[in-house]
C-alpha cells in the first residue's frame, strides 16, 4: 500500500469531539491529522449553547453544589428508562468534572455553571458552559488551541471515506476525499468523530420515521459517513432509533428558544391554544407531541421574570434583540396578537394557573416554579431534529465494537457517530447528553490514544 502520509493520530471529524480528541492528543506530543469535511469548524457543536453536564468540579464546590458520579449516573439512566449501557455512562460521568476543568484551566476556555434553572431530570446544577452559553464561543476557543499546536494537521474540505485494515483486521489508516483526489493516510490510531445521520434523510426515514417531518436543525455535513465506515470494517451498531429533538425553535429567526422558559414557569400550547402534553418531561420527546397536533407549531407562554432571567443566554438575546416574541398585559390581548382564540387561551392559562399547587396536572406536569404575572410574553415556535444519537458500539474507553463485541483495534468513535447515553428513544436525551458524549468520549479516546501508544513504545512517546 502506498501511503501520502504517516502520522500518529488520524482524527476525522472536527467538531467538538474530534477537537478534543485532537488536543489531548497533541498536548502529549503526538502528532495529529485532523479531517474535517466543510470549509468550516462549525458541527453541531458550534450550533449548540454550549452547554455540559459535568460532577465534582471547582465551579460546584464555589456554589455549594451537592453531586457525584453516582447522581449524575443515575439521572442520565433514570431519563433513558436504564436502556444506554451504564458502564459508558459512568465513563462519561466519571471524566466530566476532569474534562470541564481541563478545558479551564488549560485550554483556558472559562467555564462556569449554569445557575439560571436546572434542566429536565438534572438532580443538581451540572451544566457548565462558557460565559457565553454558546457553542460557537466554545469552538472558536478550540480552534485557537488547534491553531497553537504545530503537531496539529488540520486539513479543511477532506472527508473520511474509508477505514483501512491489515490482514489482522487492525485499522492502519484511512482513505480521504478531497478537491485533489483520494489520499490514503497512515496512522497508529483513528477517531471517528464525524457525528451522526441526521443530515442524512433517507437514514433518518429509514432508522427515526417517527421525526423525519421535523426540520433537521443540525449540521448539514453530518450524514453518517463515519458510521458508515465503521460498518464496513466490521463494527457493530447500537441504539439507531435515539435522537435529540426539540421543540422551541423560533421559526422566524431560526434561533433556539431555551427550554429555561417552560422550566422557569412558562407553557406550552398548540395553534388553538390549548396545552397537550407535559412541558417538563424534557424538549427532545416534547417535539414528536408538537408534531402530533394541528398544523405542528405551537407557542410558549412566559412572564417579565423569565425573560428578563433568560438574558444571560445568547441565543435568547438575540430574540430579545429582534423582539422575536409579542408582549401584552393581559393573556386575551396577547391571544389576539398571536391570532390564537382568545377564549381558549384564556382558559387554559387560568387552568394552568389553578395547576400550581404542587399537585401534578392532567399531562402529569407536577413542576410549575413560580406564578406567571404580566406583562405577558408568547414565542412561536416549531419542532426540530438536532441529532441522532446511536451510532457505533463501543465500551468504556470508547474503542468500536464488532458484532461479537470484540474491540477493532486502533478505532475509536465519539460523540454523535457512537452509540450514547440516550437510550433508544427521544425520552433518553438528557439536556447535555450530546455534548457530554462529544467533548467526553472525546477526552477519553485521547487520553486512552495517549497511554496506549505509550505503552506500545515501552515509555515515552
Ligand atoms: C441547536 C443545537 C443546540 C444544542 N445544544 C446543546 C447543548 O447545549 N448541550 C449539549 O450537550 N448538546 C447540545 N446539542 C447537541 C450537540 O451539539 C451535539 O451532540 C455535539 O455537538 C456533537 O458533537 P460531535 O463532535 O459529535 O459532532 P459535530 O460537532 O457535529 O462535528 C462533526 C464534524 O464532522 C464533520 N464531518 C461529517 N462527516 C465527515 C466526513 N465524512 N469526514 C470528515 N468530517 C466529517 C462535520 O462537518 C462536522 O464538522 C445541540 C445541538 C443543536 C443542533
Amino acid at each position: 500500500m502506498e501511503w501520502d502520509a504517516e502520522v500518529d493520530v488520524i482524527i476525522a471529524g472536527a467538531g467538538g469531539g474530534g477537537l478534543i480528541a485532537a488536543l489531548t492528543a497533541a498536548q502529549a506530543g503526538l502528532e495529529v491529522a485532523l479531517f474535517e469535511k466543510t470549509e468550516h469548524l462549525l458541527g453541531n457543536t458550534a450550533a449548540s449553547a454550549g452547554m455540559i453536564p459535568a460532577c465534582n468540579t471547582k465551579f460546584q464546590h464555589q456554589l455549594d453544589i451537592d453531586d457525584s458520579v453516582e447522581k449524575m449516573t443515575a439521572d442520565i439512566l433514570i431519563k433513558n428508562h436504564h436502556e444506554s449501557d451504564p458502564a459508558l455512562v459512568e465513563a462519561l460521568a466519571t471524566v466530566s468534572g476532569e474534562l470541564v476543568e481541563w478545558m479551564n484551566d488549560s485550554l483556558q476556555i472559562k467555564m462556569s455553571v449554569v445557575s439560571e434553572f436546572k434542566y429536565p431530570g438534572h438532580s443538581a446544577l451540572r451544566m457548565h458552559a462558557p460565559p457565553s452559553r454558546s457553542g460557537l464561543e466554545l469552538t472558536k476557543k478550540l480552534k485557537r488551541n488547534v491553531n497553537a499546536l504545530d503537531n496539529i494537521y488540520l486539513l479543511l474540505q477532506t472527508s473520511l471515506q474509508k477505514l483501512i485494515q491489515d490482514d489482522a483486521g487492525h485499522v492502519i489508516g484511512i482513505q480521504v476525499a478531497s478537491s485533489e483526489g483520494t489520499q490514503y493516510i497512515k496512522g497508529r490510531k483513528v477517531v471517528i468523530a464525524t457525528n451522526g445521520f441526521g443530515g442524512n434523510k433517507e437514514l433518518v426515514k429509514q432508522h427515526i420515521p417517527e421525526i423525519a417531518d421535523a426540520a433537521y436543525f443540525g449540521y448539514e455535513a453530518n450524514t453518517g459517513e463515519g458510521m458508515e465506515a465503521g460498518i464496513q470494517v466490521g463494527a457493530a451498531t447500537k441504539s439507531l432509533t435515539a435522537y435529540q429533538g426539540h421543540a422551541a425553535i423560533n421559526e422566524n429567526t431560526g434561533l433556539l428558544v431555551t427550554w429555561g422558559t417552560v422550566m422557569m414557569g412558562g407553557f406550552y400550547i398548540n395553534s388553538l391554544g390549548e396545552r397537550f402534553a407535559n412541558e417538563t418531561q424534557g424538549y427532545s420527546e416534547f417535539a414528536r407531541e408538537v408534531l402530533k397536533q394541528p398544523e405542528q407549531y405551537g407557542y410558549i407562554i412566559y412572564d417579565e421574570r423569565i425573560h428578563r432571567n433568560l438574558l444571560s443566554i445568547e441565543d435568547y438575546k438575540q430574540i430579545a434583540e429582534m423582539e422575536a416574541f409579542k408582549t401584552a398585559e393581559t393573556i386575551e390581548v396577547l391571544a389576539e396578537k398571536i391570532q390564537v382564540d382568545v377564549e381558549r387561551l384564556s382558559f387554559t392559562f387560568l387552568d394552568y394557573r389553578q395547576q400550581q399547587n404542587g399537585q401534578a396536572d392532567a399531562f402529569g406536569r407536577e413542576f410549575f416554579d413560580q406564578n406567571l404575572e404580566a406583562p405577558f410574553y408568547a414565542i412561536k415556535v416549531i419542532p426540530a431534529l438536532f441529532h441522532t444519537q446511536g451510532g457505533l458500539l463501543i465500551n468504556p474507553h470508547a474503542q468500536v465494537l464488532d458484532t461479537n463485541e470484540i474491540i477493532i483495534p486502533n478505532v475509536y468513535a465519539v460523540g454523535g457517530s457512537a452509540v450514547g447515553v440516550s437510550g433508544n428513544h427521544a425520552y433518553g436525551y438528557m439536556s447535555g447528553n450530546g455534548l457530554l458524549a462529544a467533548l467526553g468520549f472525546g477526552r477519553i479516546a485521547g487520553l486512552h490514544i495517549v497511554e496506549s501508544l505509550i505503552e506500545e513504545k515501552g515509555g515515552a512517546i
